[in-house]
């Protein structure tokens, strides 16, 4: 079937080729020893700046590309087939992070930190997660009061993506005694020169191995007051309400492209592999399996498509967002699921990479918002 993405122009096919060129000769070779030791690269992710692979929907003034949001959910999807190992910490860093300190920031802000974002100097992370607290974010504890002409934050944060290698932390914390989201703001905290700033475990998961996934602790750590982002206090939980369709977008995006990359190495292992003297292919039941996830995977990528075009006019709306993220998931994790199945022992070795796809899908259905908080935010809309 001849089709090509509405959002896909001669100029993004051109980057593509060159960039799916320079992720599989320059960067993936290594992929296999960032699993092992549970962190890439720092030099990876100056790589990347330099290919501008990162901050691609991001004004040139600011270091950025000056692209659409088009380039980005190329990027997305190169990343995701191509080095899946920091598919989703480029995301937070180009889709999330760097998005918080352009729409909020000063000018003094943006010229600050987008920069060195953008040419990979830097890492970018979001610390939103607690130890007691994820989808209930109006619950968040840490706390950031004013001292003299400093912001002093105390608490701690888990499951920060990026958080051993992150220079740069966008910060969910408490400004007031106001209860819920009224007293929660962001706060740009930078690692390098913060003391009583400490990064815990790196935590050990199942899957997205070489993304490094911490604990972060504060400790009467102080940050100047010109780092809250936004004019007042107390816009947090707005902000990240306003910013969180983007990240679901993205997360989606990510998600068929998973899906067509399963499906790929699926078809292709079934054409090859032979069992009762035929192709396992050949079987009913392999054929009818694949026939059906790729009805989906076409569904999936024709309404992806649409929403990415929604992304770029400014009209994607967050119940779509949340629809995108969780259906794309979803079915992520299913055809995940079942085209690990049809490789047989094969698909549970981790050197075949439909295992490594299986386990590295499973998160998506957990993190930037749970599946189940993707069926509240629909059903209010109802
Ligand atoms: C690999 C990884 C990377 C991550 N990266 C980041 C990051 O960079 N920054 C960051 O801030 N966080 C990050 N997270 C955290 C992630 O966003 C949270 O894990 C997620 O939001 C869920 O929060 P929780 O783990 O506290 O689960 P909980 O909120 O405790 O939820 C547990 C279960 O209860 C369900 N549940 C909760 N509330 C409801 C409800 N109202 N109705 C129905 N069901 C409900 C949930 O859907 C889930 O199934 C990451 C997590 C992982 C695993």
């Amino acid at each position: 079937m001849a089709y090509r993405s509405q959002w896909m122009t001669d100029e993004i096919e051109a980057f593509r080729g060159s960039f799916q060129r320079f992720l599989t000769k320059d960067l993936a070779p290594h992929a296999e020893r960032w699993r092992n030791d549970r962190i890439v690269d720092r030099s990876a992710w100056r790589a990347l700046g330099e290919m501008g692979a990162l901050l691609t929907d991001v004004p040139e003034e600011y270091g950025g590309l000056g692209a659409t949001f088009a380039y980005e959910a190329a990027v997305t999807e190169d990343l995701t087939r191509f080095l899946p190992e920091m598919a989703t910490s480029v995301s937070v860093h180009s889709n999330i992070v760097a998005h918080y300190v352009l729409a909020y920031g000063s000018e003094a802000q943006k010229r600050r930190w987008l920069p060195k974002l953008a040419s990979g100097e830097w890492v970018g992370a979001i610390a939103m997660t607690e130890p007691g607290t994820g989808s209930d974010l109006q619950s968040v504890r840490t706390s950031a009061r004013r001292r003299n002409d400093a912001y002093v934050i105390n608490g701690a944060k888990t499951f920060i993506t990026s958080g051993q290698l992150a220079d740069l932390v966008i910060v969910v914390a408490r400004t007031s005694d106001q209860p819920g989201a009224k007293g929660l703001s962001l706060i740009v905290l930078e690692a390098g020169e913060c003391a009583g700033f400490r990064r815990g475990r790196n935590l050990d998961k199942i899957g997205m191995t070489a993304s490094d996934t911490s604990e972060l602790f504060f400790d009467n750590a102080e940050v100047p007051l010109e780092n809250l982002l936004g004019e007042v206090e107390g816009q947090g939980f707005v902000q990240l309400m306003q910013q969180l369709p983007r990240e679901r977008l993205g997360l989606a995006v990510g998600a068929v492209a998973a899906i067509e990359a399963a499906l790929d190495m699926t078809v292709d292992y079934t054409k090859e592999r032979r069992a009762f003297g035929k192709p396992l292919i050949e079987f009913q039941n392999t054929a009818f399996k694949l026939a059906e996830r790729k009805a989906e995977a076409v569904i999936a990528r024709v309404f992806i498509d649409w929403c990415v075009g929604q992304m770029v006019t400014g009209d994607l709306d967050a119940v779509t967002a949340s629809i995108a993220k969780l259906w794309c998931t979803d079915k992520q994790v299913e055809t995940a699921d079942e085209c690990l199945q049809l490789h047989g022992g094969y698909g549970y070795m981790k050197e075949f990479p439909i295992a490594r796809l299986f386990v590295d899908s499973r998160v998506q259905k957990i993190y930037g918002g749970t599946n189940e908080i993707m069926k509240l935010l629909i059903s209010r809309s109802l």
